[in-house]
This record gives C-alpha cells, sequence and structure tokens, in this order.
C-alpha cells in the first residue's frame, strides 16, 4: 500500500495539489502550540485577504483533542497574531500563527505567548528594542529506524569531527531537507540568517534573526512548523530534544543570541551587557529550570556546553554559560549568546525570561 501510495497516487495528488485557487479565494492555515507544547494546524476558506495578522477572524478547534480542554468546555478559541506567505499553497495563500484563549477571552495556562508579549511590549515601551537570533539545533531521524539519518543499522558512524559544516555523501545526509526549508522561511517572509550541518551525524541548525520583540517567538515556532511539514513530506522526524543520541554525540542546543538597544551602542559591553550577564548569573536555577526538559543531559560540561551546575560567562568561549563574541569585545558594543537553552525551549518563554531578567522588567 505504501509503494502504491507513493509511485502512483503521490503524482496524482501532486497534479490536484497544484490546481489553482480561484480568483479571490484564499487558503489560511491557522498554526497554534498544543498543550505539549506541540504544532497543530487546520485549514480555512477565507473570502477576503486581510493586511494584519489581528484583523484574520478568530477561530476555534477542540481543545479535548489537544489536550488543553480546560473545565467542561473544550472549545479553545485561536486568537490570529503574526501572518506569514505559505510555500506549499504559494502566495495569495497564508500561515496564521495563532495563540490560545478559553471561549471568556482568558489565555489557556498553556499559552506562553501572552506572557511574553506583557515583558516585550513594556521593554519596547522603554525604548530596549530587544534582538534576538536563535540558533535551532535538532535532528532528522530515520522514521524507520528512529536513529539520526546516516546511523548504520548497526553499529555506530564515524566518531564527531567530519559531520560540522561538512560535504561529500560520505558524510552528509539530510542537506535537501534542510535547502527546502531555508527556502521555504524565505519565500514565507521569515528571517532566516543561515544553516549549517552540525556536530553529530545527522544534526542540522538553522539561525532565526535578528528579530525584534515578539516576532522571536513567533518566527521560530513558524519555521519549525515549516520544518516539520517539509520533513514529513520525506518520512524524515524532527527531534530537538536536548540529548536524544546516547553516547559520544552532540546534543541540540537553541543558542539565543540577545542585545538591547543600549548594549549595540558604545559603552554597550561595560553598560549593558556585563551587568546583564551579573543579572543572569543571579538567576541561573530559574533559567535552567525554564530553558527545557532533560537539558541537563546535555549540559554536562562536555561537548561545547558549560555544566547546568554552574554559570561563568566568558568571552569567545564555547564552554561558558553564555558567550560574548570576539567582535563585541573589541568593539565594545554588540551582543552575547545564552548557549544554555535546549533545542526544545519554547522561544516565547525563553526570549520573555532574558529580557525580563536582563531588563529588570518582572514576568
Ligand atoms: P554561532 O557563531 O554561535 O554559531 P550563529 O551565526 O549561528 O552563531 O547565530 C548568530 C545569530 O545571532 C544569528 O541569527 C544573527 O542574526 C543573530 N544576531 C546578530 N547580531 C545580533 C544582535 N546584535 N543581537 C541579537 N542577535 C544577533
Ligand atoms: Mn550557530
Ligand atoms: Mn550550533
Ligand atoms: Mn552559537
Amino acid at each position: 500500500m505504501a509503494e502504491f501510495y507513493k509511485t502512483v497516487t503521490e503524482p496524482f495528488l501532486r497534479d490536484l495539489r497544484d490546481l489553482p485557487i480561484p480568483e479571490g479565494v484564499y487558503v489560511a492555515e491557522y498554526v497554534w502550540l498544543d498543550g505539549g507544547y506541540k504544532l497543530r494546524s487546520k485549514s480555512r476558506t477565507l473570502y477576503k485577504s486581510y493586511a494584519k495578522a489581528e484583523d484574520y477572524p478568530k477561530w476555534n478547534y477542540d481543545g479535548s483533542s489537544c489536550g488543553q480542554a480546560p473545565g467542561e468546555d473544550s472549545e479553545v478559541i485561536l486568537y490570529p497574531r503574526a501572518c506569514y506567505w505559505d510555500p506549499f499553497r504559494g502566495k495569495p495563500n497564508v500561515l496564521v500563527m495563532c495563540d490560545t484563549y478559553t471561549p471568556q477571552g482568558e489565555p489557556l495556562p498553556t499559552n506562553s505567548r501572552v506572557k511574553c508579549a506583557k515583558v516585550m511590549d513594556e521593554a519596547m515601551a522603554m525604548g530596549l528594542e530587544p534582538w534576538f537570533g536563535i540558533e535551532q539545533e535538532f535532528f532528522m531521524m530515520d522514521k524507520a529506524s528512529g536513529k539520526p539519518l546516516g546511523f548504520p543499522k548497526h553499529g555506530q558512524p564515524e566518531p564527531q569531527g567530519p559531520y560540522y559544516c561538512g560535504v561529500g555523501a560520505l558524510y552528509m545526509e539530510g542537506r535537501a531537507i534542510s535547502d527546502a526549508h531555508y527556502r521555504a522561511c524565505l519565500y514565507a517572509g521569515l528571517k532566516i540568517s543561515g544553516t549549517n550541518a552540525e556536530v553529530a551525524p545527522g544534526q542540522w541548525e538553522y539561525q532565526i534573526g535578528p528579530t525584534v520583540g515578539m516576532e522571536t517567538g513567533d518566527m521560530v515556532w513558524m519555521a519549525r512548523y515549516l520544518m516539520e511539514r517539509i520533513a514529513e513530506k520525506c518520512d524524515v522526524v524532527i527531534n530537538s530534544e536536548p540529548k536524544p543520541v546516547k553516547g559520544d554525540w552532540n546534543g541540540s542546543g537553541a543558542h539565543t543570541n540577545f542585545s538591547t538597544k543600549p548594549m549595540r551602542e558604545p559603552g554597550g559591553l561595560e553598560g549593558h551587557i556585563i551587568p546583564a550577564l551579573e543579572r543572569l548569573s543571579k538567576k541561573h536555577a530559574e533559567h535552567i529550570a525554564a530553558y527545557g526538559a532533560g537539558n541537563e543531559a546535555r549540559l554536562t560540561g562536555r561537548h561545547e556546553t558549560a555544566s547546568y551546575k554552574i554559570f561563568k560567562w566568558g568571552r569567545a568561549d564555547r564552554g561558558a554559560s553564555c558567550r560574548v563574541g570576539h567582535e563585541t569585545m573589541k568593539e565594545g558594543f554588540g551582543y552575547f549568546e545564552d548557549r544554555r537553552p535546549a533545542g526544545s525551549m519554547d522561544p516565547y518563554v525563553v526570549s520573555g525570561m532574558i529580557v525580563s531578567t536582563c531588563c529588570d522588567i518582572p514576568m
């Protein structure tokens, strides 16, 4: 059946899928986070295009099927928040990033966006213009074997060394997916700044940034959605857990590069970056607790990490919790990198918390 689907049915379905959508009709794919911070989406036909995400109609779904039905009433309301071009259906069809509310208008307990927005609004009002660059690391796993692409059926591949930014059929797997995703992000209008093959076989990274305030969480989640959709077509499972492969293999992080306007201006290093790192050092445990489940197995002090038990910052030090790059050290202003967040972190939580701690804005 699977074979029949691939060789006969799929080209036929593809032809139908490529039929033009009539003039004046728009398909919007509403995307949201379920109770376990997994992505969900469904489509709807609209007869009008809208200028801003907030103008799109609210919608609903069955919360009891997404592990987030609050009380008796299982209806959850989707509030459109950010809008991108749909690379699968093409322009003018759209993807709409939403967050989740009860019918009474209360955010669901799992709505991390709303808390983030409060902090970001305040930071923007203070003129701080928080910028982020998120480096999303993840593994591409073969659906049948459950192992990363490039891992043999039996035994282990050649140890880490040749894979990072590697080329050649001997070491590289998954580039077509990474490249397709890169193009899809650009088409959608996401601020993707680059991609690279990572240290373990089948491990890749893409970077979203620099993004301003709320753009960060919305764009990282939408980039993850695009990756899920593309990999789904290829029977590849995306795994961004912090330590999915036991042994001498790197885990996956989501290094979070951060700056505020004063950090980016002359004197920013002494006046704003170092004080922010000092604030972070005092709240290390709270940050670690919010940076993704199972992250302790990744933050061991090996594989380019600092132990989760300590906080240390350093100049160009990939074994530090937070790293200040050469350029920023030399110029005396710029940004720093928080290397602690896990690949599976929620960017609404992490970006909100960094602004809250560094800029002294209560969550
Ligand atoms: P690394 O050297 O750690 O691998 P990357 O090049 O993968 O770093 O990612 C760095 C990210 O930081 C990029 O997404 C980039 O757009 C972003 N970035 C650049 N300048 C700033 C800044 N001033 N503030 C926040 N993020 C920034
Ligand atoms: Mn990187
Ligand atoms: Mn990396
Ligand atoms: Mn990094």
